[in-house]
């Protein structure tokens, strides 16, 4: 059992001795049995959540409505869900209503692919209703029960389902992709910011081409916002060599730089998808530096502006079409810069000020910005005095 596993054995064993059931869920399984990593460990229970808050001491009510409590224990947290069924879909979404139930068959139904459907016990027996072990076995992502049912009562299964062939690199089942494809207008119906979650953790993993094409043989595609007009877009996508993507800057980046989105494009298509302000001017930022390497023109003050982050972002993208510099060479010219940041400017408003060369009000910050760009540019020295000359002269 991986270390995660262990540590939470003394959780799991007080539920038993207590009489409940209590089982490791969903991808933290799914991983073990794969051999890979595991993030969170999620244990579901018989054990209702007051049931759960009474054999500990230590607990938090992180999500109570829907059955979980969190354990504390030896410092760690363990989110306990009691096994539930969900009812009431209403347009697709997810249930309006869980009911707690004692019967773990029940709380497995209800999960949306075989390998997701795994429970193990706290001494690694695995419990697998669906053959999610053969599926493991044969690399494909089955829905659990009726596919089409299952996408009409939560139509974003259908992006997990192209997340987790992307992440493991398995193959979507074929009667599976076909209820996909059959129901990819439900998507519509999804809030943007689930699929948004799906979407970008689709990218960042290991096999994002295939998820692209999924989309598009599926015809998910045409129900994401903006998407539907980059059909030939998100295919030539799938088609960049080694693709890996390391952030959701550079994801969304790809993206607008495939489409040929300028930046009053890239802020719609994000407005869009609800991202936050600072995904939209990163975004932007690094799509500006991808389109200077591409033209061969990255000059110090975009440079500068842009910080090293996003330009080896860019520069990462700007490698998928064969049009990057070396890492080490952008780094170099980056430290190179003779300021990094305003703050390190030899020059400030109240300096100016106090030396009766300017009073405060527009004009100082014009001049302060005015300064700024002479320095990065490296054509005046960063020092107090050459710059109050220089100001001088503005
Ligand atoms: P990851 O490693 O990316 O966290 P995960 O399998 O743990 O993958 P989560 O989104 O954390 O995915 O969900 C945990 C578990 O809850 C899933 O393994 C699955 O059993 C169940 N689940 C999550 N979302 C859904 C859904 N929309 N429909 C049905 N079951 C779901
Ligand atoms: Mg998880």
């Amino acid at each position: 059992l991986p270390n995660e596993f262990e540590k939470a054995r003394p959780v799991m064993q007080k539920i038993e001795k207590a009489g409940f059931e209590a089982y490791f869920v969903g991808g933290s399984v799914r991983d073990t049995i794969l051999g890979g990593k595991i993030h969170d460990v999620d244990i579901a229970s018989s054990a209702y959540p007051q049931e759960i808050k009474s054999l500990f001491n230590h607990t938090v009510d992180t999500g109570i409505e829907h059955g979980t409590v969190m354990v504390l224990h030896n410092k760690k947290g363990y989110e306990i869900t009691t096994f539930r069924t969900e009812s009431g879909y209403q347009d697709y979404r997810r249930p309006d209503k869980v009911t707690f139930v004692r019967s773990l068959s029940e709380d497995l139904k209800r999960r949306d692919f075989t390998i997701n459907a795994f429970a193990m016990r706290e001494n690694g027996e695995v419990t697998d209703l669906f053959n999610g072990l053969e599926d493991m076995h044969n690399h494909l992502i089955r829905a659990v029960g009726n596919p089409s049912e299952r996408f009409n009562e939560d139509a974003l299964r259908m992006m997990r389902a192209v997340r987790f062939a992307s992440k493991l690199d398995f193959d979507i089942e074929s009667n599976t992709l076909e209820a996909i494809h059959k129901h990819s207008k439900l998507l519509s119906k999804i809030a943007i910011e689930r699929i948004y979650t799906e979407f970008v953790k689709m990218m960042m993993a290991k096999r994002p081409k295939q998820g692209l094409l999924d989309m598009v043989k599926t015809d998910m595609y045409k129900y994401i916002p903006v998407f539907g007009d980059h059909r030939d877009d998100l295919i030539s996508i799938s088609k960049l060599n080694n693709l890996k993507l390391n952030s959701e800057i550079e994801v969304w980046s790809l993206i607008s730089f495939a489409f040929q989105l300028d930046s009053e494009q890239i802020h719609h298509l994000l407005k869009k998808w609800k991202a936050s302000n600072d995904v939209i001017k990163q975004t932007e930022m690094c799509c500006a530096a991808i389109n200077h390497l591409q033209k061969n023109d990255l000059n110090k003050w975009q440079m500068y502006e842009t910080g090293i982050d996003l330009l080896l972002a860019a520069n990462h993208i700007a490698s998928f079409y064969g049009f990057d510099v070396s890492d080490e060479q952008l780094i170099n010219d980056y430290d190179a810069l003779t300021i990094k940041s305003k703050k390190e400017l030899a020059i400030n408003g109240g300096i100016l000020i106090k030396n009766g060369i300017c009073k405060p009000g527009p004009q100082l910050g014009n001049i302060l910005f005015e300064l700024e760009h002479l320095v990065v540019q490296g054509k005046v020295d960063n020092q107090t005095e050459v710059l109050m000359q220089e100001a001088k002269k503005i």
